[in-house]
């Protein structure tokens, strides 16, 4: 068992699920920290979006319960290996190299993981084409603070 913070705004109790476009990749997180928009050059590469959102999770607090053996990454030289569904391509984790997932993309949940992005991160490298939207979030150029903005869990 991990040790837990005391940031973690989700319930223990009961894990939020999610998964892949295809449906055949499912898992449960138990330990969601805060999450973010990242609109790192990566991130909009992977998803062909300007930004992707992702809680950060306690290592070891999210299992896959099915389709494992289906699981892809990309693994840039460094950072985090981007790890998607390889049988539909539906984003979902962000994985030390060959070890624990430590983010969620938060589009993967089923349904409200009970966190919300409170930051914006690595807007030095924003998409030219579209605007950061004015909502107030403080924006870091590139990582915010491992904590996250102050007050950063929950929303
Ligand atoms: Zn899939
Ligand atoms: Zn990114």
């Amino acid at each position: 068992m991990v040790e837990l913070g005391c940031a973690i705004a989700s319930d223990l109790e009961s894990p939020r699920t999610g998964g892949c476009g295809c449906g055949r990749v499912r898992f449960e997180a138990r330990a969601l920290l805060w999450a973010s928009y990242c609109h790192c050059r990566r991130c909009q590469i992977r998803t062909g979006a300007p930004a992707s959102v992702q809680a950060r999770v306690e290592p070891g607090s999210v299992q896959v319960v099915a389709g494992e053996d289906l699981l892809r990454a990309w693994a840039p030289e460094d950072g985090l290996e981007k790890v998607f569904c390889g049988e539909c391509g539906s984003a979902l984790f962000g994985r030390r190299r060959g070890g624990a997932i430590v983010r969620v993309r938060l589009g993967a949940f089923d349904g409200d993981p009970g966190i919300a992005p409170v930051a914006h991160q690595y807007v030095a490298y924003a998409a030219p084409w579209a605007k950061i939207p004015d909502d107030g979030l403080p924006r870091y150029p590139e990582q915010p603070p491992a904590d996250g903005p102050p007050g950063a869990a929950g929303r």
